[in-house]
């Protein structure tokens, strides 16, 4: 198979890239499961931009940096905040709506930002974005889809790229795609820890086939955790935003007694707010109780969460919400320059996959749909100087892979694989780190990869292929933990 614009993954960044991409040559996108199975969709807040008359892009700037401990990358974060505005009318123009009052955007505040910049809509904005996107790029002629489609590996010789091998789960075949540039668009790590907000597609697999080809990977353990998700048996964590502690939600624990010791209690920074739920669910459950707020007030201004937890059986306006803190977003990934290329020709990366520094060590609430809409834009006008390339003749041998039918028993073994992963992650190199426990997680994942690599080498099963990426991502998050000696942003030292 042959195209000129080889996109891999449909969230925002990915569908972006190709809207924009279109104009100069054929993409075509491929994609793990269903078109709009992606993180974009579950994003609740909104996006980060300059509109209000009083904000200014000096702001913008200084908050990110802030947020980021200064160890964000400038020239990024300037690109990111200036070009905000213009992406989000194009974004209008593909029929997104975000909320209005008075004919103009109505802009929300959130933690750490020093003006009103959220455009939102309601508390599912990433839904309306993933929707309406997914709408135009079924409109373009000259876009195709794949789903259920998993990335295997990235064709690379001598550091250039020349497309991607793919695993068509339903039929269990492997095939090829030349093209004359990749762009990864795959998202977040989520699902290498036990408790995550992120959905199953988050298993970082751009970032392990371009480990494996050789680019350059940075900022790994930068992992951002929400304090407040929802703690259901269910593996993803629904989100509780933190308008409900805004609201005068507490943070309680199982004696229904307030802990939080520091000082702006409830309404503390996420991460300091994660830790300290992290160590007091050591000892019993944690809840958020916004009981006392009028049972009409709470129906009305959290419609999407009341109806949510009420599926769980939670009724918010007379129940405590079991919560738990959750890996809620990667800051680091595939390096990248300003224009999305990563250290391999022909490869970009975009997105939660990619690190174009603009997070550094921790993110600014609502900057990451911000950063796809820039970055997958600026690659695409990028890519245009591809379009007069060849299509690589370039032939990938993959005869030795072997398609693998799973056993029953086998399933098992691999799902139990995963959850030990999860647990190791979740303990050993999650919201707190210490060197020893570090060493340790190191050393149990060397087991399992051991493990794996003695029972299924060279087997192809989407199972196996899940297991494998979420080892090579944990030992990264791992390994980038061991080389920073303090804590700083979201990394958290013990
Ligand atoms: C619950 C939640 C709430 C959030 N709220 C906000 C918010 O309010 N504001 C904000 O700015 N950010 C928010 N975020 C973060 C933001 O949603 C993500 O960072 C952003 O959507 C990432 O977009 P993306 O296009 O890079 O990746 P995604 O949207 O995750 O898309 C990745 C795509 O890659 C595909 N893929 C993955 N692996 C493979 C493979 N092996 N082969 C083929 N395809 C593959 C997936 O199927 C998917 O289509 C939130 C995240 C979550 C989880």
């Amino acid at each position: 198979m042959k195209t000129d614009f080889l996109v891999i993954g449909s969230g925002l960044s990915g569908l972006y890239f190709a809207l924009n991409a279109s104009k100069y040559g054929k993409c075509l996108v491929i994609t793990k499961g269903g078109i709009s199975e992606s993180n974009t969709k579950y994003a609740q807040g909104g996006i980060a931009a300059v509109f209000d008359k009083k904000d200014s892009f000096e702001s913008h700037i200084k908050d990110t940096l802030k947020a980021g401990a200064e160890l964000c990358n400038k020239k990024n974060v300037k690109i990111m905040v200036e070009n905000a505005p213009h992406e989000i009318e194009k974004l209008v123009s593909y029929g997104i709506e975000f909320d209005k009052s008075n004919g103009k955007f109505e802009l929300g505040m959130e933690g750490a930002h020093n003006s009103r910049r959220i455009l939102h809509n309601k508390d599912a904005t990433g839904a309306e974005i993933e929707n309406k996107l997914v709408k135009a790029v079924k409109n373009n002629k000259n876009i195709s889809v794949m789903e259920n489609i998993i990335l295997l590996r990235l064709a690379v010789e001598n550091k250039i790229c020349y497309g991607a091998l793919f695993l068509d789960a339903a039929s269990n075949s492997i095939f090829d795609v030349k093209s004359k540039c990749t762009v990864l668009a795959t998202g977040g790590i989520g699902q290498v820890y036990k408790y995550t907000t992120n959905p199953e597609i988050a298993t970082g697999d751009g970032i392990t086939a371009s480990f494996e080809a050789g680019a350059e990977i940075e900022n790994m353990e930068f992992v951002q955790f929400h304090p407040t998700a929802l703690n259901t048996d269910s593996g993803v964590k629904f989100l509780i935003s933190e308008a409900l502690r805004g609201e005068g939600a507490y943070v309680v624990n199982s004696a229904g007694e307030r802990f939080i010791k520091q000082d702006l209690k409830e309404l503390a920074p996420r991460d300091i707010l994660a830790r300290e739920i992290f160590n007091d669910m050591k000892k019993s459950q944690v809840f958020l109780d916004i009981s006392h707020r009028d049972a009409d007030f709470i129906r009305s201004r959290f419609p999407n969460i009341y109806k949510t937890c009420l599926e769980f059986n939670f009724d918010i306006t007379q129940d405590k919400i079991p919560i738990t803190p959750a890996a809620h977003f990667l800051c680091g990934g595939i390096k990248t320059d300003s224009y999305g290329r990563t250290t391999i020709k022909n490869l970009f990366a975009v997105g939660e996959c990619a690190c174009t520094g603009v997070h550094g060590a921790n993110r600014l609430a609502s900057n990451s749909l911000l950063e796809c809409l820039v970055f997958s834009a600026r690659a695409a006008e990028k890519a245009k100087s591809y379009s007069n390339n060849k299509i690589p003749f370039n032939n990938q041998n993959y005869k030795k892979f072997k398609i693998k039918k799973i056993s029953m028993n086998e399933e098992k073994e691999l799902i139990e694989l995963q959850n030990k992963i999860k647990w190791i992650m979740w303990e050993k190199a999650g919201i707190i780190r210490s060197p020893n426990e570090l060493k340790l997680a190191l050393r149990e994942i060397a087991e399992l990869e051991k493990e794996i690599k003695k029972s299924y080498k060279n087997m192809i099963h989407k199972l196996i292929i899940k297991t494998k990426n979420m080892i090579i991502v944990s030992k990264l998050i791992v390994l980038a933990s061991f080389k920073r000696k303090k804590s700083v942003g979201c990394f958290y030292l013990e």
